[in-house]
């Protein structure tokens, strides 16, 4: 990771605003009223180069690190956009990075900065395993110079807008396991040349997050997309778990912003009784004190990403920033659709299309209950739930 000047952050900032200029509320608008994917706005983001931000620059990234990462989402999500259809290759491909071998990072990096591959798939989630990743049942068993996988994934998102699929299985049977979190590997799967029948199964949710349910039915993979040590996956997508955090706090910074700077100009302008309704103090304090607690997880999230780039322990920030950003930008939406009233329902002001989007934060990547979960047990030392 090279070092970047505050000037240079400020540069980064204002080049993906600009870029973001060019997406106004209507392109969302329509992409979000068709369950459509933003493919124009993910093409000019993977052009412009930001998007392979974290890839070092040897392999064809940008080098920069995860303070910059952090501002690129947010200031994606400051503007009418949204991250989600795109971030998942920016915290995903530190497993490769740093688990994968030479070979494999030489093969894919480069192309992946560079647009010619997608990494957007990241497949962990099962029905019945949940939030309790060490019971995830997809097997993969070894066959040669293969692996054959056989399971079920949900909500899997973007698998159809991805060429690669960073997938969790288990290649040890849960019961032969003498400490639970091992029996888990990693791959990185070419979805465009494996053998056998992957189903992908789009799910109608709340918004177009492009999730899908999948099914392995014998799918055939080569040997060499096992990434680092057969059996060791858990621990490789734990390692992952502090970038995801303080990247997904940054797109709830950004929606919070919005959310802000919509409501307080909203009830600035609005007259109702003869005067702005952000006279009123039942208007105007939600606002100032969602306002309040955004800026507050921004500079959680600071602490967490300048640690991160320091390469100190971030673990207990990385989770207080996820938790707090959340909760903040879900507090600037509610201040946002009531300052609104009415209008806060209708389509055309997009309140309710970012409302909907922000909620996703307090569930995933991570419920903010485990957030609390590992705050307490494993910051503060406090008995285990689990
Ligand atoms: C739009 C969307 C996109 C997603 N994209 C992906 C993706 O790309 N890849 C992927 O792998 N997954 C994805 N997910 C899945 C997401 O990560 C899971 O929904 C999440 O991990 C929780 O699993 P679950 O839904 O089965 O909830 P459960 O594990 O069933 O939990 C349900 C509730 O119980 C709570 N709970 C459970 N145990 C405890 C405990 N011990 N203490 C306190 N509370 C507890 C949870 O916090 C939660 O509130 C996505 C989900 C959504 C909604």
């Amino acid at each position: 990771m090279r070092q970047v000047s505050t000037e240079e952050r400020e540069a980064i900032r204002e080049g993906v605003r600009k870029i973001c200029a060019e997406f106004p509320d209507t392109y969302w608008r329509e992409i979000d009223k068709a369950f459509d994917y933003p493919q124009t706005f993910v093409d000019a983001l993977t052009q412009s180069g930001y998007l392979a931000a974290l890839i070092p620059e040897e392999y064809g990234g940008a080098g920069l690190g995860m303070m910059e990462a952090a501002i690129i989402l947010e200031e994606i999500n400051h503007s009418p956009g949204n991250g989600l259809a795109c971030h998942a290759q920016m915290y995903t491909m530190g497993t490769l990075l740093r688990h994968g071998s030479e070979e494999q990072k030489q093969r894919y990096l480069p192309k992946i900065a560079s647009g010619e591959l997608r990494l957007q798939a990241f497949a962990v989630t099962e029905p019945d395993a949940g939030s309790e990743t060490t019971r995830l049942q997809t097997r993969a068993v070894r066959r040669g110079a293969k692996y054959i996988i056989n399971g079920q994934k949900i909500f899997i998102s973007r698998a159809k807008q991805s060429d690669l699929m960073l997938l969790l299985a288990r290649t040890t049977p849960y019961e032969s396991l003498k400490n639970k979190t091992e029996g888990l590997s990693v791959f990185l799967i070419d979805m465009r040349e494996i053998g056998g029948k992957l189903e992908i199964k789009p799910l109608e949710m709340m918004f177009n997050h492009h999730t899908n349910i999948l099914f392995f039915e014998d799918v055939e993979i080569p040997a060499e997309s096992l990434i680092g040590d057969e059996g060791k996956g858990f621990r490789y997508i734990i390692d992952g778990w502090n970038a995801e955090r303080i990247l997904i706090a940054s797109e709830a910074i950004g929606d919070g912003r919005w959310f802000v700077e919509r409501a307080a100009k909203y009830a600035s302008e609005r007259v109702v009784f003869g005067k702005p309704i952000g006279a009123n103090q039942g208007v105007q304090f939600p606002i100032a004190r969602s306002y309040a607690h955004v800026e507050a997880a921004a500079q959680m999230r600071n602490t967490a990403a300048e640690k991160f780039d320091r390469g100190q322990k971030c673990g207990a920030e990385a989770n207080m920033a996820k938790l707090l950003a959340s909760e903040a930008a879900w507090e600037a939406a509610n201040a946002c659709l009531d300052a609104h009233g009415g209008y806060g329902f209708a389509r055309e002001y997009d309140v309710e299309r970012k409302f909907r989007e922000t909620r996703l934060y307090i569930t995933a990547p991570i419920n903010n209950n485990l957030v609390l979960a590992f705050l307490g047990q494993n910051v503060l030392g406090m008995p285990k739930s689990y």
